[in-house]
């Protein structure tokens, strides 16, 4: 087959890249390769919509958009190597695909909890649609589900099972719930939304191991302070493991994640790689991972502006939802680093500031879609928002957008 733009990958960074490619006028061939049994899917539905009984999954198009946008969608299919001096893919099957450019949007896996007893049945991490059908079905026969892990994919789970009147059990081994991702304020709002839909948080727990049934199923979990936590299907979320494999074998620099420049483009000029799998400089020059939809969809928009346009450069402002217990949580921007956060305490809700001295890193909002609306413009214009400004919910932010 002749070269053009291989994409390795059919999720969400996959799926948009190829899109937005035709959008800015590339005419070569692109091929969109994806090793799962489906047509690119969002994958926020299936810690939500996705787990209510008789839900279906959701396509991001039919499959005839992409014969209509000239997109070669191969899915059930593997890349496994490259060969970056011939310029070609080598895929499970034995074939081998030339390419002109190639992007690498391969996402990423859960991590395994390597403790005694994490292969028996009933135990789960939550990344694809299968993942998400299992569960569902499952969950219709659960009357104790343990959640392993208070991150977003386990809080969701934790959410979407309790509203399905399942007893919910979440295992946090940090003192806080998302610890890495979200204030201190935000944080335990989110603790006290959990505990009064009646979902028992344990935070400082431990798995040590888990409990077989006698017939090779879970049916509880030992934590490292000696208790037993009953359960019938456990579902662990502690986070993801970036998929590297391809690029090591390009021989690229893989830190956490497969390392780009700004304009996502790794050290070889032919390959280029976003989504969850990329590791990339932000405008102070940290190199950061993100998980997000809107990572995966504007990277892929940046990407493909590059490659048809010659070297841009990525610096969107990085948001992010999640839904629990029909709490909408967005958040504006990146965290990390701040050493001080102001709420905002309001009747319809909260929205939570967080600074580095004076300046502004990221808005965490539940209830207050017009703070986060402002502080992605604020954020990206980086305008100064002093202390009071932030704690007044009164105080409109819209006026500080120049
Ligand atoms: C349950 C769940 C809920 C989420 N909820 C939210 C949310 O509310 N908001 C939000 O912003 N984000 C959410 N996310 C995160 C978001 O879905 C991801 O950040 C996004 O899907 C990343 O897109 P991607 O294309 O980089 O990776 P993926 O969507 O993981 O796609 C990568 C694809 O590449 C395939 N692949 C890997 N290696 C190969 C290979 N060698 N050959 C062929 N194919 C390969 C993988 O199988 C996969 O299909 C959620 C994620 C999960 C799992």
């Amino acid at each position: 087959m002749s070269g053009g733009a291989l994409i390795v990958g059919a999720g969400q960074a996959g799926f948009q890249v190829a899109c937005s490619l035709r959008q800015a006028g590339y005419d070569g061939a692109v091929t969109v390769l994806g090793d799962e049994r489906h047509a690119p899917y969002g994958r926020p539905a299936l810690s939500k919509e996705r787990l209510k009984p008789e839900s279906e999954l959701q396509y991001l198009r039919p499959e005839s958009f992409f014969a209509a946008q000239r997109i070669d969608l191969r899915i059930g299919t593997s890349a496994v190597r490259v060969d970056a001096a011939g310029r070609r893919l080598h895929l499970e099957s034995g074939e081998v695909l030339d390419y002109d450019q190639l992007v690498l949007a391969t996402g990423a896996t859960p991590r395994r909890l390597p403790v005694p007893g994490g292969d028996l049945a009933g135990i789960a991490p939550l990344r694809t649609a299968e993942d998400a059908e299992r569960l569902e079905q499952r969950l219709g026969a659960t009357a104790r589900l343990v959640v392993v892990g208070g991150g977003f994919v386990g809080l969701e789970v934790a959410a979407s099972a309790r509203a399905r009147g399942i007893a919910v059990h979440v295992l946090e081994a940090q003192d806080r719930l998302l610890a890495r991702a979200l204030s201190a304020p935000m944080s335990a709002h989110l603790l006290d939304v959990h505990e009064q839909a009646g979902v028992v948080v344990s935070r400082r727990s431990v798995v040590e191991r888990f409990v077989d049934d006698g017939a090779g199923a879970v049916s509880g979990v030992v934590l490292a302070d000696g208790a037993t936590v009953a359960a019938d299907t456990v579902v662990v979320g502690i986070g993801v493991v970036p998929n590297t494999l391809l690029a090591q074998t390009a021989g690229l620099a893989v830190d956490d994640g497969i390392v780009v420049d700004r304009s996502l483009r790794t050290a070889d000029p032919a390959i280029w790689a976003i989504g969850d799998c990329a590791r990339f400089p932000t405008v102070d020059g940290a190199l950061v991972r993100i998980e997000s939809v809107q990572n995966a969809t504007d990277q892929a928009r940046a990407a493909a502006a590059s490659i048809v346009a010659g070297a841009g450069t990525y610096d969107a402002v990085p948001w992010f939802w999640s839904v629990q217990h029909e709490q909408r949580l967005q958040i504006a921007g990146l965290s990390t680093g701040h050493d001080r956060a102001v709420s905002r305490v309001a009747n319809d809700g909260l929205s939570v500031f967080c600074f580095r001295g004076d300046e502004l890193l990221a808005v965490e909002s539940v209830g207050r879609p017009k703070d986060h609306m402002a502080a992605r413009k604020l954020l990206a214009a980086g305008v100064r928002v002093d202390h009071g400004q932030a704690a007044d919910p009164d105080f409109d932010l819209k006026t500080l957008v120049p």
